[in-house]
C-alpha cells in the first residue's frame, strides 16, 4: 500500500523507455529487458571487446554485457546513469552481469575490481563515478573486493572530445597513476568502465595497472559501441 502511494506521487519509470514500472519491475521494464541487445561476449573468448586490445596491451579476458546503439535503450540507460544521477541503473546492470560472469573461468581468478577513475574535480562536479554502483554490485555478487584507490586519474579533461585531442603518447605517460605495494604483486585485476568505444582509455589504465609486478588485467564494461 505504502509503495503504491509512493508510486502514485513519484512514479517509477523504466530507465530504457520511460514507461511506468509495474510493482515487481526494478529499474527496467520487462519489455526492455527482453528487447535490450546483448553481446554474449562472455561466451566467446575471442570477442570484439578483447580484439580492441590485440597487439596493444595483454588482456586476459574482456567483455561487455550490452550492445550500445545510438538512440536505443542502452544509450538511454547509460545517459541517465551518467548525467541524471540514476546510479541504481549501474546496480541493476552489475547484478545482471554478475549472474552471467560467475561461471567464466577467468573471472574466478580475479582478485580485485578497479573502476576507471574520474579526476577529483570531475568527481566533485558530477558527485559520483558512474561505474561505482556497477562495480559494487559485481563485487557483492561475485564476492571480489572493490578498490577505487589503486588507480588514480591525474589529468582533468572537460569533455570526451577534448580528451581525444590529447596525443596518445601524452595519454600513455601522464593521465593515470597506480598506487601499489608488494601485497598487490601477481594479482589479477578486473578493470571496469561504463562502455568501450575505441578502448584507448581502458588500454592506458591497463598499462598503468601492469606496472604492478606480475599483475594481470581483465576488462568488463556495461556496454560496447558496435
Ligand atoms: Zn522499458
Amino acid at each position: 500500500m505504502f509503495q503504491s502511494l509512493i508510486n502514485l506521487f513519484f512514479p517509477r519509470v523504466c530507465s530504457g523507455c520511460n514507461s511506468i514500472l509495474l510493482t515487481d519491475e526494478i529499474v527496467i521494464c520487462t519489455t526492455c529487458r527482453y528487447e535490450i541487445p546483448l553481446t554474449n561476449f562472455h561466451n566467446n573468448p575471442n570477442n570484439e571487446a578483447i580484439s580492441k586490445f590485440y597487439g596493444k596491451v595483454p588482456i586476459e579476458f574482456a567483455a561487455a554485457l550490452l550492445s550500445f546503439q545510438k538512440k536505443g535503450i542502452v544509450q538511454e540507460m547509460i545517459h541517465k546513469l551518467k548525467y541524471k544521477g540514476h546510479e541504481e541503473i549501474g546496480t541493476t546492470i552489475g547484478y545482471w552481469y554478475a549472474e552471467e560472469l560467475k561461471d567464466v573461468a577467468q573471472i574466478k581468478t580475479i582478485d580485485c575490481i578497479i573502476p576507471v577513475p574520474l579526476h577529483r574535480r570531475k568527481l566533485r562536479e558530477r558527485g559520483y563515478n558512474q561505474v561505482t554502483t556497477f562495480g559494487k554490485a559485481l563485487s557483492e555478487s561475485l564476492n571480489i573486493p572493490f578498490n577505487d584507490s589503486i588507480l588514480v586519474r591525474n589529468v582533468y579533461s572537460k569533455t570526451q572530445t577534448k580528451k581525444s585531442l590529447l596525443k596518445r603518447s601524452e595519454l600513455n605517460t601522464a593521465v593515470f597513476d597506480v598506487h601499489f605495494d608488494e601485497s598487490l604483486t601477481g594479482k589479477h585485476f578486473l578493470l571496469i568502465d561504463d562502455f568501450i568505444t575505441t578502448g584507448s582509455t581502458l588500454e592506458v589504465c591497463s598499462r598503468a595497472l601492469l606496472k604492478i609486478p606480475d599483475a594481470k588485467v581483465s576488462i568488463v564494461c556495461m556496454a560496447m559501441t558496435q
